[in-house]
């Protein structure tokens, strides 16, 4: 007899539907599974023959063959254990066709017969047409979130049995509502001193310009990077469920409500591979960091100690918004939109500026200023040096303004770059940037000396004018650029003193 159930597999971000057909007959007991099954996806048999045994139900001594539709696509991981198990009890004639029905079934066996979640819930879930699906307790917020389906749970395989053949009540599925509270973001009152950063920081989230602090070590880089998603408004729908579903895919906690409303943040060591960095990984090309960042910050602390190939490879999603992998015949694209904040310092020992206290001789400065490729030092339109904050704003000094009023100047300053169209200025084009942010002529002839001195490159000038069209929004007068806008645009993009020389300026 055949029967064939509704499930999923993941690659990348995106789900797609299998069906699972199973068919018993009559001959030489076996099990066969086809439709290319990755490796943890062919162990399904043993998983689900000791969870049938171990759910009281048997083994049917006959000829079993599974086949997992479209043949065309690869099956990965054991999120389509769950439906093979309740195919081949249809099969076997142990359970009515009728439950299977519309219905989806989408999770792992253990041998115990406990149902297990799966990464990529979301996705998983998103793509099935059916009325109904079948998910783990533990997965039921994430499945809950396409609001398309009835969704039940089921902690165990014979839970799952008599709550199909209606001699018990299905489970309540957790409430996305009852999700715990995450940690508290912190808070931009908590840094003392450092005006020129809390200027960077409130310029990097208005406009999503890529942000570098040079600086040596205790003068609160990290700490400054960690208060920048605070400033940054909640994510829209569209955005929400794309970050969503990475988070989904990768297993990271969701917040209460299911939904990542709240830019994420990842900090990334600077020890993490390129594909823990970029993703790939795994039979079903899993998102690495980058993605995982997507719609939020990504800080990469002391990225001169980074792997070279894992910086360059973030040059080509930093241009498009995205991170195509591969591996074997298998392809996907993955969401990467980040705001990257990078933190170094001066030089090798971290004192570098600081005459008499620097011990790096000239070979270890050239060799660290090499550590940064030209074209991903030219990402950063904001280049900051950030100093130990003084003594008297350690001892004596009061906290500074908090993050809620900073966040307040930069949603509007974003309101203002929406209306030309874009998420915010830094995805203006040049020509965008010609029509919508006139130049004043004291900000023209600025422009012109800078570059005529040569402190500002051809290509430094849209930068510059994208992040002076920035400090127009934020004080309320764009979009014609003044004298003033332009200079501080420009004073917000020092080259830091061991790369100046390296740097396209
Ligand atoms: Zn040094």
């Amino acid at each position: 007899m055949l029967a064939t159930i509704a499930s999923a597999t993941l690659l990348g971000v995106v789900g797609t539907a299998v069906r699972v057909e199973v068919h018993v007959s009559n001959g030489l007991p076996g099990f066969t599974i086809v439709g290319l099954p990755d490796a943890s996806c062919r162990e399904a048999r043993d998983r689900v023959r000791a969870a049938l045994l171990s759910s009281g139900r048997t083994w049917p001594q006959r000829r079993v063959t599974v086949n997992l539709a479209p043949t065309g696509v690869r099956k990965t991981g054991a999120g389509l254990d769950l439906a093979i198990a309740v195919g081949l009890l249809v099969a076997d004639g142990q359970v009515s066709p009728k439950v299977a029905h519309d219905r989806g079934f989408v999770g792992e066996l253990g041998l115990d017969g406990s149902i297990r979640p799966v990464p990529g819930a979301l996705p998983l879930v998103a793509c099935l047409d059916t009325a109904s699906v079948v998910v783990a307790p533990a997965s039921a917020v994430e499945a809950q979130l396409v609001e398309r389906h009835e969704v039940r749970v089921a902690g165990t395989l014979a839970q799952l049995l008599s709550c199909l053949c209606g001699d018990e009540p299905w489970p309540a599925p957790t409430s996305p509502d009852d999700l715990p509270p995450l940690a508290q973001p912190p808070d931009l009152a908590d840094v003392r001193g450092q005006p020129l950063a809390r200027r960077a920081l409130e310029v990097a989230a208005s406009g999503g310009h890529h942000l570098l602090m040079t600086g040596p070590p205790g003068s609160g880089k990290t700490m400054l990077a960690r208060r920048l998603p605070g400033l940054l408004p909640d994510l829209d729908l569209p955005d929400a469920l794309e970050t969503t579903r990475v988070h989904s895919a990768v297993g990271v906690a969701l917040p209460p409500g299911g939904l990542v409303r709240r830019p994420p943040f990842r900090a990334p060591h600077h020890h993490a591979s390129a594909v823990a960095m970029v993703g790939g990984g795994g039979a079903r090309l899993q998102p690495g960091e980058i993605s995982i960042a997507t719609n939020g910050v990504l800080f990469l602390d002391e990225i001169a100690e980074f792997h070279t190939d894992v910086l360059d490879s973030l040059r080509q999603p930093l241009e498009e918004g995205v991170v195509r992998v591969a591996r074997a015949e298998l392809r996907a694209t993955l969401p990467a939109r980040f705001l990257l904040v990078g933190a170094m310092n001066p030089c090798p020992c971290g004192e570098g500026g600081h005459p008499g206290s620097c011990r790096c001789s000239d070979a270890a400065l050239a060799r660290y200023a090499r550590r940064l490729s030209g074209p991903l030092l030219d990402r950063f339109d904001l280049r900051i040096p950030v100093n130990r904050p003084e003594p008297v704003d350690l001892v004596g000094g009061v906290g500074g303004e908090g993050t809620a009023a900073a966040a307040e100047r930069v949603a509007e300053a974003r309101q203002r770059a929406q209306a030309r169209g874009v998420r915010c200025n830094s995805e203006l084009t040049s020509r965008g940037l010609g029509q919508m942010a006139p130049l004043s002529e004291p900000a023209q002839l600025l422009l012109e000396r800078l570059v005529a001195e040569g402190r500002l490159s051809g290509r430094g000038v849209q930068r510059v004018r994208r992040v002076a069209l920035t400090i127009a929004d934020l004080d309320g007068d764009a979009p014609l650029l003044s004298h003033d806008h332009v200079a501080a645009a420009h004073a917000l993009r020092t080259q830091p003193a061991c790369l100046a020389e390296r740097l396209a300026v």
